[in-house]
């Protein structure tokens, strides 16, 4: 008989690998321009830093990991996520002294023993980006940030769903959790097995039940969003204000809450149309007491991670990842305003925009929107902001004209258009 690889363990041939490098090049350059470094960390960890790390009670410790002892007996598994292994890292080699706030990434293989399906596999890749050290409602922003700009990369915007929660904090937490647990105990009968487990075990995570019956007694469970603490609550609103600045459609799901048990505050999945069963392409969310349940400092922190393999069957086939309609080079704070109202609006109508998150001199914003690949870009300074104009520059022939800032939409989709004619044409 000939031998097959292991499975859930998937051969990557080349036209395959050739998507693969389009999705982490765009990746890279994604994470590059929100100032992220690299880190590689091995695939294989002490099996503590997963069952301290991601919960002892959660899905993937309790039968997803890949675990077997070493010749010397030693509890070693392959990593089914990064954040813990990173975070063992950055204790470790006490990366937290060289900078207030650590900006990661890092792409690479995951391992969890799953039943393989359309979009889910036992080896997976991950884009995973990570903000340790700051506390702040934006970084939890800019993590949402990084995930949608990536995954609108491949996929139309328009068939993206993001959805938000906030799962409290330990102030307020127990709370809602003593509602809950009565709650299922009074429903005992009515929810599966696994339910009955996890009400006892980890009772937050019956929401992330698949099966339909216990979902349909859960619409009536206390959510997390009638506890909340005054401090949660105004984290949540300020990462929501973020959002709507950066032009990032949302809905709030009050049942949201993530397979893994360190996550506070924020959490988050970006969700794909015609995705089936397995729709979330990204995820994420704020983990600030997991440093020290790894015996670290207190570290906030908020990560995120898009799936590679959903996010190729996002990918039509052999679509080139869309490049940039345009790139708004803003100079000056009340013209970045100006810039994110755009952004928002020019995103909502399908065009892919980018704009410099730094604000970088005309030139190397320039630069940037050439590395974006940009048909277009939008000059707004203070000078033209006062006029209500901006300068449209062709990338293409570097020809510049004056524009009416409300006629922009118009100029814009007539150009583009006539562009793919021309392509059309040729
Ligand atoms: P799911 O509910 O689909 O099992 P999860 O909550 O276990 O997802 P996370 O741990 O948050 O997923 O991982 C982040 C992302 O990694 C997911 O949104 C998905 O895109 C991808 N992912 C997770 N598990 C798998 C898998 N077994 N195969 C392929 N991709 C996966
Ligand atoms: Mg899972």
């Amino acid at each position: 008989m000939t031998l097959k690889a292991v499975r859930g363990f998937k051969d990557i041939l080349p036209d395959e690998a050739k998507k693969r490098q389009r999705i982490e090049e765009g990746a890279r350059r994604v994470f590059a321009s929100c100032g992220l470094e690299e880190i590689r960390t091995p695939i294989l960890e002490k099996t503590e830093v997963f069952a301290r790390g991601i919960g002892e009670h959660t899905d993937i410790v309790e039968k997803e990991m890949y675990t077997f002892e070493d010749r010397n007996g030693e509890l070693l598994t392959l990593r089914p996520e990064a954040t813990a292994g990173i975070l063992r890292a950055v204790i470790e080699h006490k990366l937290y002294n060289k900078a207030p706030v650590l900006k990661l990434f890092t792409i690479g293989p995951m391992f969890r023993h799953e039943r393989p399906q359309k979009g889910r596999l036992r080896q997976f890749h991950q884009l995973n980006a990570e903000f340790i050290g700051s506390s702040s409602p934006l970084a939890d922003a800019d993590c949402i940030f990084l995930a949608y700009e990536i995954v609108s990369m491949f996929a139309d915007s328009e068939d993206l769903i993001l959805e938000v929660n906030s799962l409290g904090c330990p102030e307020c937490r127990p709370l809602h959790r003593k509602d809950l647990v009565l709650f299922l105990n009074n429903n005992r009968d009515d929810l599966c097995k696994d339910c009955k487990r996890r009400s006892k075990t980890n009772p937050l995570r019956v929401f992330d039940c698949k099966n339909e019956e216990c979902q349909q007694v859960l619409k009536f469970a206390p959510v997390m969003k009638h506890y909340i603490c005054p401090e949660c609550a105004s984290h949540m609103g300020r990462v929501l204000d973020a959002l709507e600045a950066y032009g990032i459609p949302f809905v709030q799901n009050p049942y949201l809450v993530r397979g893994l048990d360190y996550y506070k505050r924020t959490t988050f999945e970006l969700k794909a149309r015609g995705l089936g069963a397995q729709s979330t392409v990204a995820a994420g969310g704020r983990y600030d007491g997991l440093s020290q349940l790894l015996d670290g400092p207190e570290l906030p922190g908020v990560g995120m991670a898009v799936g590679v393999e959903r996010l190729l069957l996002l990918m039509k086939d052999g679509a080139e990842p869309k490049r940039s309609d345009l790139f708004i080079a803003a100079l000056g704070d009340e013209a970045r305003t100006e810039a994110l109202y755009w952004l928002g609006y020019l995103r909502r109508k399908g065009l892919k925009v980018e704009y410099s998150l730094e604000d970088k001199s005309l030139k190397s914003q320039m630069k940037q929107a050439d590395k974006a690949g940009a048909r277009y870009c939008l000059i707004v300074g203070e000078k033209e902001m006062d006029e209500e104009e901006a300068i449209l520059r062709d990338m293409k022939t570097r020809e510049q004209e004056t524009v009416d800032l409300d006629d922009l939409p118009e100029i814009l989709v007539e150009k583009l258009k006539r562009d793919r004619k021309i392509l059309e044409g040729d």
